[in-house]
């Protein structure tokens, strides 16, 4: 095999040829490998936005380098021409080179492994693995999404979809997020955190799309459900099962206060400090002194431990359906129970889309009632 061969094939470089290669001291202690190259005829002064062959115009700003993927532990550049050429349709533009991406200070091999990575991890941890800035990777990231995003419909053949919010930086700062529970990947994203974001999701969409949507899961905000409601009326709304576990909470310690304040008032002393988390917990989680606790509860008081067995049985992983689905409810009908009410127990139905949120959101501290939103201030 040629060495310009064994290059291109390392590199990932095509439509090229291959000059020479030579080291350069980048510092004291290191050297880069540069490859020069230029483009094939076939592939040179070509347009970069429309991809024509144009006339040369001059020569630019002489030669560039691009960054390319390493050579085990040495960094390669491609070192080449960049001319500039005048297209009918887009003006003078630098002309595309086969290796790299318009404007790009690397090519495309590389733009495309630090994508890959930064999906997968940190930027911060790709820019320190591939040598090179937080902020260029954001670029690169930004680059290549825009070209896969070219021409590919996200939106199409949606028929189950979840629409969250998700908090991101500091303060209070939204995006609102829509998947496609058929594929599990994210469809589409917008700053915000109101109805305004939801029915832009929802013009993105059209009305022939919107109207073959069968269930759409979301979390307990009406606002939320009062988009759905308007935009795809026939679709199924299904209750978030980490919010249905949330109101059960809520119930049971709304009971438990009651109860509190009864016996207080008839004179009776309580002294049970273990008692509300004992009833919030799940009995797999619970101390020693807790299971006394709701052992006791059980003993003299009904009232008490029978919401505790309903909002247990509501978050617990089964392969059965209705234990791990929330509630749904058509998108027409009046809505979903507000905290604190009863509807909330009222036989939950089977729900494809919220079962695979339900195993994520089902370890021992998010069964025991709800900890995003959670207002008690300590937990023993
Ligand atoms: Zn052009």
């Amino acid at each position: 095999m040629r060495v310009s061969s064994l290059v291109k094939a390392l590199l990932g470089i095509e439509h090229v040829v291959v000059e020479g290669v030579r080291f350069e001291s980048a510092t004291l202690d290191r050297q880069v490998l540069v490859v020069r190259v230029r483009p094939t005829r076939r592939a040179s002064a070509r347009c970069p936005d429309c991809g024509r062959r144009c006339p040369v115009r001059d020569a630019g700003d002489g030669d560039r380098r691009w960054r390319s993927l390493d050579l085990g532990s040495t960094m390669v550049y491609l070192e080449g021409p960049a001319p500039r050429v005048d297209c009918r349709r887009h003006g003078v533009l630098v002309a595309a080179v086969p290796w790299a991406r318009h404007q790009a200070r690397a090519t495309a091999a590389f733009e495309d492994q630090a994508t890959w990575l930064a999906a997968h991890t940190a930027k911060s941890t790709v820019a320190a693995l591939m040598r090179t800035s937080w902020r260029a990777v954001t670029t690169m990231v930004a680059r290549v999404v825009a070209e896969a995003r070219d021409g590919a419909d996200r939106l199409q053949h949606l028929r189950r979809i979840g629409i969250d919010d998700k908090s991101y930086k500091k303060g209070h700062k939204y995006l609102m997020v829509v998947v496609d529970h058929d594929t599990g990947r994210v469809v589409w994203a917008k700053e915000g955190r109101d109805q305004a974001t939801v029915r832009a999701f929802f013009d993105a969409l059209g009305p022939a799309r919107a109207a073959r949507l069968t269930h759409v899961s979301c979390d307990g905000a009406t606002w939320i459900h009062d988009v759905i409601t308007e935009r795809a009326p026939q679709a199924l709304i299904c209750m978030d099962p980490f919010h249905v576990q949330q109101w059960a909470g809520q119930a049971v310690d709304e009971v438990r206060r009651r109860i509190t304040r009864e016996a207080k008032a008839a004179g009776q002393s309580v002294t049970d400090s273990s008692s509300r988390w004992a009833l919030l917990k799940t009995p797999q989680a619970l101390t020693g002194a807790q299971q006394a606790s709701l052992a006791h509860i059980k003993k003299t008081n009904g009232r008490c431990s029978a919401p505790t067995s309903s909002r247990s049985s509501c978050g617990r992983r089964s392969p059965s359906a209705a234990s791990t689905a929330g509630p749904c409810w058509p998108a027409s009908s009046p809505g979903p129970p507000g905290p604190g009410s009863r509807r909330w127990s009222s036989s939950p139905r089977p729900c494809g889309p919220t079962r695979k949120r339900s195993r994520t959101r089902s370890t021992p501290e998010r069964r025991t009632g709800g900890s995003r939103r959670r207002t008690p201030t300590s937990r023993p």
